[in-house]
């Protein structure tokens, strides 16, 4: 897709603008996350190079996605469990549907959202600056496996 291929190349733009070197582990860590609809997290990302590059460590991939994070290229979602997964297609806040079995997550898209804001906003006062919108459920695969 070429929103995805753009999202490699922003992502890679903004690592050589802040001075750091472009290395093929580097690469395959922001091919994944550019691409990758799925919200992977460090292992899921991981286990898919390890095999091109055996050297690499699971602490270098954690690494990269840190300083891919403090450019403010991928969304972090964090789980009270510690099993944080990203979103290197929408670095900005956005509702997420997660599923409860399987930890699926998958990005809906909500025409109420920007009312929503506003609502928040005028009821409470204040400047909203951030969110963080969470739905959990059971996602349509899992409710089959159920029957
Ligand atoms: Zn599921
Ligand atoms: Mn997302």
């Amino acid at each position: 897709m070429a929103e995805q291929k753009n999202r490699f190349e922003i992502i890679i733009r903004k690592l050589r603008e802040n001075g750091h070197k472009i290395t093929p582990q580097r690469m395959a860590i922001v091919t994944i996350l550019a691409e990758s609809a799925g919200h992977p997290s460090v292992e899921d990302i991981y286990e898919q190079i390890k095999s091109d590059f055996p050297t690499m460590s699971l602490a270098t991939v954690y690494r990269n996605i840190v300083l891919i994070k403090s450019l403010g290229e991928v969304l972090e979602l964090g789980f009270p469990d510690g099993s944080n997964r990203y979103d290197g297609n929408k670095p900005f806040p956005h509702p997420h549907v997660i599923c409860i079995k399987c930890k699926k997550i998958v990005d809906p898209d909500l025409d109420s959202l920007d009312e929503m804001k506003k609502e928040v906003a005028a009821e409470t006062n204040f400047k909203i600056l951030n969110h963080r919108l969470d739905f959990f459920g059971i996602c349509g695969n899992c409710m089959a496996e159920k029957v």
